[in-house]
């Protein structure tokens, strides 16, 4: 019989039967019936008895000894502590592990309480953020990395991107702190030293803007010269062409040297902290001037829709220099009669420039890419009608330091729409009277 309970009932039946014979043959049933069942509930008293204290006493690993239903009691229980010991081996295994390849990562990782006070932190944390145990525990992370950016990102709550700052303990190092967001109002920090990859970077910018700098002497005394030859021999039935082509290559070289000396002036700069009033109605009608000018035979339409009371507060320079790229691209990329569109009216966003022309377009997968340096969707014809590769490059870095982003909406052999959209904070009124003017 496997089943304890059977075995017990039995045990009982056979009991009771032996009792109730002895009971008969003394004469006295329910005397012994009461003994039986007062013996009875006893052991199972004791059985109590001997469960709790093992429970209580909890170390001693192996069970009481027992008869019965008891004993099959106490061999589950033993059962089911030794599977939870297992579990909780394997589990302290497992924790052991991750916590070991946590502590291997190169990246200074912090792991926050609900306060954003700090609940452990790795061996490279430690290094880099000089944190110390028990000093630094329950301390809130903003006390620990004060600089205001890290305060902004912090509190702002966008953490889709890492935030760069110096090192709390050597100001010559750069971190790139990112937030990760888990669980219940739980957050990890995570911190690498990107000190090298900005030296890098800033190696990189440095070798840019000498190697354009260098060559822009050359370049100027070259291009003098091929002018004066081309003034005495343009005419020559075989030096006139020659002559010709290697002064387009020149202002070719030249106006891609002028483009990335820009370029590292627009990354390297300072960002402004004084921003000028930029009349940018003004700015754009002389824009339109140049841009019909480029145009000339080939006849585009433009319309303008300018709302002349908006003015913009940030650098001329760097406003013209992007405003008019996307002009000139649209040009540049419109077949001959196509009509461009320039706007600039004010959003609920606030002040939005738009460029849209009717020209050949660009492929989605293009669009990503279109602003990195010498992108090209066609190379052949960007470089036949005098493009440097550069100019959404420019765009870009200009709206980057006027907090403003690029929006571009293409149609294959449709057209393109370039849309600068600025934020309400930089808006400025212009004295005079509002007008929208079409051409
Ligand atoms: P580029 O000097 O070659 O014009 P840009 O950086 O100004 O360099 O533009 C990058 C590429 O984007 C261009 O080569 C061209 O293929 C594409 N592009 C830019 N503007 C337009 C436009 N308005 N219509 C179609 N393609 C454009």
């Amino acid at each position: 019989m496997s089943n304890p309970w059977l075995r017990e009932m039995w045990r009982v039946l056979v009991m009771f039967a032996a009792l109730l014979v002895t009971g008969l043959l003394f004469g006295a049933v329910a005397w012994f019936l009461l003994l039986g069942l007062l013996i009875y509930l006893g052991w199972h008293l004791y059985n109590l008895y001997l469960l709790q204290r093992w429970l209580v006493e909890g170390k001693r690993f192996h069970p009481p000894e027992s008869h019965g239903v008891w004993d099959d009691v106490f061999e589950r229980i033993y059962r089911l502590q030794k599977r939870n010991r297992k579990r909780k081996r394997n589990l302290g295994r497992m924790l052991k592990r991750f916590q070991t390849a946590t502590a291997a990562l190169p990246d200074a990782t912090i792991v926050l309480g609900p306060n954003r006070d700090i609940e452990w932190w790795n061996a490279s944390a430690r290094d880099i953020l000089e944190l110390r145990s028990p000093r630094d525990i329950g301390q809130r992370i903003d006390n620990l990395l004060r600089h205001p950016r890290f305060i902004e990102y912090l509190n702002k709550g966008d953490f889709s991107q890492s935030v760069v700052i110096p090192s709390p303990s050597d100001y010559s190092i750069s971190l790139a702190v990112s937030v990760v967001p888990y669980g219940e109002n739980r957050q990890l920090v995570v911190a690498r030293d990107i000190t090298r990859l900005e030296r890098l970077e800033q190696a990189r910018r440095d070798f840019v803007a000498n190697v354009s700098h260098e060559l822009r002497s050359p370049l100027t005394v070259i291009s003098g010269y091929l002018e004066s030859l081309l003034e005495e021999q343009g005419e020559d039935p075989v030096w006139g062409k020659s002559l010709r082509s290697m002064s387009n290559q020149t202002d070719r070289m030249r106006d891609i040297v002028d483009d990335l000396l820009l370029l590292s002036r627009l990354e390297t700069g300072r960002q402004h902290d004084d921003p000028e009033t930029v009349d940018v109605p003004g700015m754009l009608a002389q824009i339109m001037e140049e841009a019909a000018r480029i145009s000339g035979e080939e006849g585009h339409c433009f319309k303008r829709e300018v709302n002349t009371n908006l003015g913009l507060r940030g650098n001329e320079l760097e406003l013209r220099s992007a405003f008019s790229n996307l002009v000139f691209n649209a040009v540049r990329y419109t077949p001959p009669g196509g009509t461009i569109n320039v706007r600039w009216k004010e959003t609920e966003a606030g002040p939005c420039f738009e460029v849209e022309d009717a020209g050949i377009g660009i492929a989605a997968h293009h669009i990503p890419r279109l602003t990195e340096r010498f992108y090209r969707v066609d190379a052949g014809r960007s470089r036949r009608s005098g493009g440097t590769g550069l100019g959404l490059a420019i765009v870009k870095h200009v709206l980057l330091r006027h907090d403003a982003n690029l929006a571009i909406e293409s149609t294959p052999g449709k057209g393109s729409t370039f849309r600068c959209q600025f934020s309400g904070e930089r808006k400025l009124a212009l004295p005079g009277e509002k007008d929208l003017r079409q051409h």
